[in-house]
């Protein structure tokens, strides 16, 4: 019922745009015309337009990796939605645990960023997940849950359906400290209840939730057969190609 979805969040890397058109075009040529699952690649902003036409013809989408929530005026270094837009975005992601922690990003922004988002068509893909003291302080669901409250603050149940949720526990991201499936597991299984409560059975069955934090080729099949992990978000692995291509692989 729900599609997998693959995506990968390059976050500061390649260094070149000749290297992340280099990189799209591998990932295209192994993916080819017509994917089985959804994929997706999130470079750097800077590289959006060179990534696009190299993924042209593709079923390949293209997301960033933030914007603001403001449609345009004086803010200095931001790029809005419809920028992303016109440089060929059909994704972006919000609330990064990278940017909530590395830069102060809070729940109301992220929330107003993905009304922005939707208001301008692209699919945002919404972050959230918890610290590696915060799992031990045993107070996961309840970051989870007030992550989800304040992100998805005035979002209706036809909103939701368009939107992608990724669980990226803190702890496992860039750590080589991948969640056990049944960890992860559990905390999917304790969103798609969250989102049961708020929007309704049918529409909570429809959401797209993705894990994120240490996903490789080889751990990747047994957390996609999980039966509230719906794909998973991808950063180191997804800047080699047959890492990346190998996770799409165990997904199909
Ligand atoms: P890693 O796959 O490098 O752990 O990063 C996960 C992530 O943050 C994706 O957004």
């Amino acid at each position: 019922m729900r599609p997998l979805f693959i995506a990968g969040n390059w976050k500061m890397n390649p260094a070149t745009a000749k290297e992340a058109v280099a990189l799209a075009e591998a990932i295209k040529n192994g993916v080819g015309p017509a994917a089985d699952v959804r994929v997706a690649v999130c470079p750097p902003a800077l590289f959006l337009d060179q990534v696009d036409a190299a993924l042209a013809n593709s079923p390949i989408g293209l997301g960033a990796q933030n914007m603001h929530w403001k449609p345009d005026g004086a803010y200095t270094g931001e790029i809005s939605g419809a920028m992303l837009n016109d440089a060929g975005c059909t994704h972006v992601i919000l609330g990064h645990s990278e940017r909530r922690h590395g830069m102060g990003e809070t729940d109301a922004q992220v929330n107003a960023k993905l009304h922005t988002a939707l208001a301008v068509g692209l699919i945002p893909i919404v972050c959230i997940g918890e610290t590696q003291q915060e799992r031990e302080g045993g107070q996961t669901e309840d970051v989870v849950a007030g992550q989800l409250t304040g992100s998805l603050a005035g979002i209706s149940a036809e909103q939701m359906v368009g939107i992608v949720l990724a669980y990226e526990p803190v702890w496992a991201i860039g750590t080589g400290l991948t969640a056990t499936p049944a960890q992860a597991q559990g905390v999917h299984e304790f969103i798609r209840d969250w989102l049961t409560k708020l929007f309704g059975e049918a529409t909570a069955a429809r959401i797209v939730v993705q894990y994120g934090g240490s996903v490789k080729p080889d751990n990747a099949a047994e957390l996609l057969a999980c039966p509230d992990i719906d794909g998973a978000l991808v950063g180191g692995a997804s800047l080699k190609e047959a890492d990346f291509l190998g996770i799409i692989r165990a997904a199909q």
